[in-house]
């Protein structure tokens, strides 16, 4: 890639970025600090998960876990209910048992390259990069969606992940790596988005190839599902069941009992609600049930009090559906 751009248009490219970058990023909390600690927990929360939604758990995670040998100290229940809400929560538990790593095996030394990190659980080879670039200044490069949709923008299609990689080496600026890094998902987060580019903004406009033409990736379309909660509530105490610990999803998270109620008998729901998860939109219908009914049938059910649910790892539906409920 780097041989269809002169040393002077690559040097006037990595220039336009970074400049762009400087003006026009975001007000990230995580951008305020490089500490591989907290660089590290922004990475392994953005993974699948949208910026705006990472914002609030991060700021409450760090708060909870301020260094990794708060983390490493703290039981694994505790990390899950802190992660509560952002999903996917095999990323909480790896990052668990790294900080674990970390503070027992390192010595409470973070690793410093790309490639050490990557020998920690739960860091793949875009974390690892993000890391080590944002937080040591190691010069390598990431992709990531975002990375790869500007890429092919500017210089065309390639074949496969690999050629991806080889192009953002080759136009890495290796004085400040984690900027360029950064500035590079940043503009295919804002500015090269997959439906709507606004090539008239874009830094890279000059040396761009497409300027808006390629067509944007068809989307999956969204699948809709219903879900039907119950809810048995005693003396201010809510009932909750365990997911089981081999559960292929959220394994061992808290929950509401299912029901048996539907939206269609003519019952009224004692709440509704919509929630999305990736590529599904979710109906959410909860419906009052008469404790001593749930005591008998529910195998892994407990009553909880508020002030103990909210300390545990709920699954982030539960969490917003006791958190709508009526005191
Ligand atoms: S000019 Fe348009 S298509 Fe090209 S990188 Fe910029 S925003 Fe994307």
């Amino acid at each position: 890639m780097d041989q269809l751009l002169t040393p002077v248009a690559l040097r006037k490219l990595r220039h336009a970025l970074l400049t762009w970058y400087e003006e026009h990023r975001r007000e990230l909390p995580w951008r305020r600090d490089a500490h591989p600690y907290r660089v590290w927990v922004s990475e392994i929360m953005l993974q699948q998960t949208r910026v705006a939604a990472v914002m609030d758990h991060y700021a409450r995670f760090l708060h909870r876990f301020p260094t990794v040998q708060a983390l490493a100290a703290a039981r694994e229940a505790s990390v899950l209910a802190a992660w509560s809400g952002l999903g996917y929560y095999h990323r909480a538990r790896r990052m668990h048992q790294a900080a674990k790593v970390i503070a027992r095996e390192r010595n409470e030394s973070f690793p410093r390259t790309a490639e050490e990190w990557r020998e920690l659980p739960g860091v793949g080879r875009y974390t690892a990069a993000a890391i080590a670039s944002i937080a040591f200044g190691e010069a390598v490069a990431v992709v990531d969606g975002n990375v790869e949709r500007v890429l092919e923008r500017v210089f065309g299609a390639v074949e496969g992940r690999e050629a991806a990689w080889q192009r953002a080496e080759s136009l890495l600026d290796r004085e400040r790596p984690g900027d360029f890094n950064q500035a590079m998902m940043e503009l295919g987060a804002t500015v090269c988005t997959p439906r709507a580019p606004q090539c008239p903004m874009c830094p890279l406009h000059d040396w761009c190839m497409s300027r808006g033409a390629n067509p944007a990736r068809p989307q999956p379309t969204r699948k809709r599902k219903q879900l039907i909660y119950g809810l048995a509530r005693r003396n201010g105490s809510v009932l909750l069941v365990q997911r089981p610990a081999d559960a292929s999803l959220m394994a061992g998270m808290w929950e509401l009992p299912a029901s048996s109620d539907s939206p269609h008998n003519g019952k009224e729901p004692a709440a509704t609600l919509r929630h999305a998860i990736t590529d599904t939109d979710y109906e959410v219908s909860v419906f009052t049930i008469a404790s001593a009914m749930f005591h008998a049938s529910t195998v892994n059910g407990k009553w909880f009090a508020r002030r103990q649910w909210e300390r545990l790892p709920l699954t982030g539906l539960a969490r917003k559906i006791l958190r709508r409920l009526p005191a």
